[in-house]
């Protein structure tokens, strides 16, 4: 943390509290520029911020945890699996595009994940939501995601 009076690097932490509930940390530092010894204070905040969505079409979003447990909800509708299995599928599906550390991520990589966790809780939703997130328009295709997921099986 540089002295925002002098630039010098070494400062001193002579205070740390927390702020705002907990989520953030307050700390005042002293400056220890030999002619300086300003104070200042610092707050530090873990960033969880979720990254960009950029869709295929080129275009950005901001990331929707709505869109994400709405697209769910729909493919696991009437389905045996509880709402805790599918808000930890969620918490492991944010984890993983926050773990990336990139400011974008492609819509198509959110899908992949969306999939994969589906595929593991529910083979109907499953395939509800792969035919709708790659717009299949024939039977074949669903025969072929069904085969796939058989093979993959056994
Ligand atoms: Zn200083």
């Amino acid at each position: 943390m540089h002295c925002p009076f002098c630039g010098n690097r070494a400062t001193r932490v002579i205070d740390s509290r927390f702020a705002s509930d907990g989520d953030q940390v307050r700390r005042r530092r002293e400056c220890q520029g030999k002619n300086c010894k300003e104070r200042f204070t610092t707050y530090e905040t873990a960033n969880f911020n979720m990254p960009t969505v950029l869709k295929s079409n080129d275009v950005r979003q901001s990331f929707s945890e709505h869109k994400l447990r709405d697209g769910m909800l729909r493919a696991l509708k009437k389905r045996p699996v509880s709402a805790e299995q599918m808000e930890s599928a969620i918490i492991r599906i944010k984890k993983s595009i926050l773990s990336t550390g990139e400011n974008e991520v492609p819509s198509v990589q959110i899908g992949e994940h969306v999939m994969q966790e589906l595929r593991s809780l529910d083979d109907v939703a499953y395939v509800r939501f792969a035919s709708v997130y790659n717009s299949f328009n024939t039977i074949a295709e669903f025969k072929h995601i069904i085969e796939q997921m058989e093979n993959s099986k056994h």
